[in-house]
């Protein structure tokens, strides 16, 4: 038999949250980012059920070829561009769109000989500080691209926000002017928000947007959830209980004996573990459905297994349902319980789980990929 541990695509969650999406930012392209193999959710498949979008966004050259071949055939922009001359000539061949972000990039493109030229955009850097041209440079970036004669059509204009999340930062206005004033008078389409841009600053909308983590579900903000923006979650991570056991008052349960019986109880024991990408810091007291009531973890996470107090389900026996996030449970309030964010959670679902997939044409059958 399979291991039980799986996770639940539902495409129709991506394609409401795209729906979402729409709604929020009407007048602009969506770009959707599916960098980290579609944040966990699997590159391909993401890609697919969102086919309405105007452009794909990842991370590098191997994201875009895998979306190319199979068959693929909307923009994708190369978020960070390329890293070295080697994939100019691919990135034409494969017509992808790189982001230039560092005059090592320029360099690169002006002495490129390229089989076609090439659609480009710059970023510039308006206070992440992490990648992008200082909005000052703007236009010498703009004139060394169109002297390298590998570009094609109008270059576009891109700027990352590093505090959207927090609705009282005045740093995602200070962004904002800094990237219009900066381009005042230069030609070529903008694009500023992720999804807490899409859902919380509609002065950040411009010509694209690029959420990423709200297609999955999952709230952008620091202080509220999901259904608070009408997003559905896209994965639910499932596994079932292998033992139930009873143990007396004063046991102690799993790695360090670090948790004790407090009177005699059922422990239940999940297959799910830190080797499938379940949190190991998920403290004792982080929500785990069993058969669909709430009980809370108990004991350290190990590889394979947690343990569960299952004193608030006493008919609970092996073979039952758990869902470790997803429906019914936020992905947010488990990263909460570990000192993470939902980001980290969702992209570190190991290989080992098994993705299934609700297909979208017929609802409520369920197709195995891999
Ligand atoms: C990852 C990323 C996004 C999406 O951010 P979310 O917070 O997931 O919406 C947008 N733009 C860039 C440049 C990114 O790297």
């Amino acid at each position: 038999m399979t291991r039980a541990a799986r996770a639940e695509i539902d495409l129709r969650a991506l394609q409401h949250n795209l729906r979402r999406v729409r709604a929020n930012a009407p007048r602009s392209r969506v770009m959707a980012i599916i960098k980290a193999n579609g944040y966990g959710h699997g590159l391909v498949r993401v890609a697919q059920a969102l086919g309405d979008v105007e452009a794909f966004g990842v991370a590098s050259l191997d994201e875009a070829i895998e979306l190319r071949e199979a068959g693929i055939s909307h923009p994708i922009v190369l978020l960070e561009g390329f890293f070295d001359n080697s994939e100019l000539s691919p990135i034409a061949r494969y017509g992808l769109e790189p982001v230039l972000h560092h005059p090592e990039q320029l360099a690169m493109l002006e002495t490129a000989r390229l089989s076609g030229s090439l659609s480009l955009w710059i970023k510039l850097d308006t206070g992440m500080h992490r990648l992008g041209f200082p909005p000052g440079a703007a236009g010498e970036a703009l004139a060394r691209v169109r002297g390298s004669g590998n570009a094609a059509g109008p270059v576009r204009w891109m700027t990352h926000l590093a505090c959207a999340d927090d609705r009282a930062d005045g740093m995602t206005a200070h962004q904002t002017s800094a990237f219009n004033e900066a381009l005042a008078g230069i030609e070529g389409e903008r694009s500023i928000a992720n999804s807490a841009g899409v859902l919380g600053w509609p002065q950040t909308h411009a010509d694209w947007v690029r959420p990423g983590i709200m297609l999955y579900g999952v709230s952008p903000f620091v202080d509220d959830t999901a259904s608070d923006h009408d997003l559905l979650p896209a994965m639910t991570l499932r596994s079932r209980l292998i033992a139930v056991n009873r143990f007396r008052r004063g046991d102690t349960v799993g790695y360090g004996a670090s948790w004790t019986c407090p009177e005699d109880m059922p422990v239940g024991v999940v297959a799910i573990g830190y080797g499938d990408g379940y949190p190991r810091h998920a403290q004792p007291g982080t929500p785990v459905l069993v058969g669909g009531s709430r009980v809370p973890l108990i004991g350290r996470v190990s590889m394979d297994m947690v343990t569960v107090d299952l004193r608030g389900c006493p008919g609970a026996g092996i073979g039952d349902e758990v869902v470790l996030w997803g429906e019914g449970l936020p992905v947010e309030e488990i990263a909460g319980h570990a000192s993470t964010i939902a980001y980290e959670l969702l992209c570190g679902v190991a290989q080992r789980v098994r993705q299934v997939e609700t297909a979208v044409e017929t609802p409520g059958q369920l197709r195995d990929s891999g």
